[in-house]
């Protein structure tokens, strides 16, 4: 049975979800928000990680590499963020999926400093990199503006708005105030958002080097 969200990262997406868009709008949509999405945490990659060994993870645009070991797969499809609270207590691994290019590069994120910052700038000055996500179930033709191709993630549940599956939480948090138009979170809701998933999954920094080092 898979874990149900904890009560406290409930509320916080009640609350930010609160007269937001249904989930038949993202059905019906191209994704444009897959450009830049959002992130896993350590307990989203381990059920990637066996979807993936299943040989669930396929889309039609792109092959995933076969054969890979849990750390080379997310080396390989993944940057990771560690992310603490502003007294250095309750840090957290944020693994952000990466994004494919046109010709089926996957795009990481260069340095180990302000994940968002860093990714801000270089989309904004190369938008036509990006074709979405390496989870989406197709590229994203002329990101930011996108099409009107539905497209999907192919990490999706129905149950993914209430139990720790596949699809990262953070692209769980993610919602529009209406169809295609982002709601972009204050930063103070970022942090409580941050800081709730710290404390709700502790301790992901030294069960990453268990899972790696076995
Ligand atoms: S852009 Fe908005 S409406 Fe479209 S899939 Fe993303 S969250 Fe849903
Ligand atoms: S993991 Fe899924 S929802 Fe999140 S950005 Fe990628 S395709 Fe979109």
């Amino acid at each position: 049975m898979k874990k149900i969200f904890p009560e406290c990262v409930v509320r916080i997406l009640e609350d930010y979800h609160a007269n937001g868009i249904s989930s038949q709008d993202c059905v019906c949509c191209s994704s444009p928000c897959c450009g830049m999405p959002g992130f896993a945490l350590l307990e989203n990659v381990v059920l990637i990680y066996n979807f993936y060994k299943k040989g669930k993870l396929r889309r039609k645009d792109f092959t995933f590499k076969h054969g890979l070991a849990f750390r080379d797969f997310v080396d390989t499809y993944f940057d990771i963020w560690e992310w603490s609270e502003k007294n250095g207590k309750n840090a957290i691994l944020f693994f952000h999926p990466k994004i494919v290019s046109a010709c089926n590069d996957l795009i990481s994120i260069p340095g180990d400093n302000d994940y968002y910052a860093m990714r801000a700038q270089l989309f904004e000055f190369n938008p036509w990199m990006s074709k979405g996500c390496v989870f989406l179930s197709e590229k994203i033709t002329n990101w930011p503006q996108g099409d009107t191709k539905p497209r999907h993630c192919i990490l999706h549940s129905k149950h993914s708005s209430k139990q720790i599956g596949p699809k990262p939480i953070d692209c769980v948090f993610h919602t529009c105030i209406l169809p295609k138009m982002q709601k972009l979170p204050e930063p103070e809701v970022v942090d409580k958002w941050f800081s709730a998933l710290a404390r709700a999954f502790p301790g992901s920094v030294r069960r990453y080097n268990k899972y790696i080092d076995m």
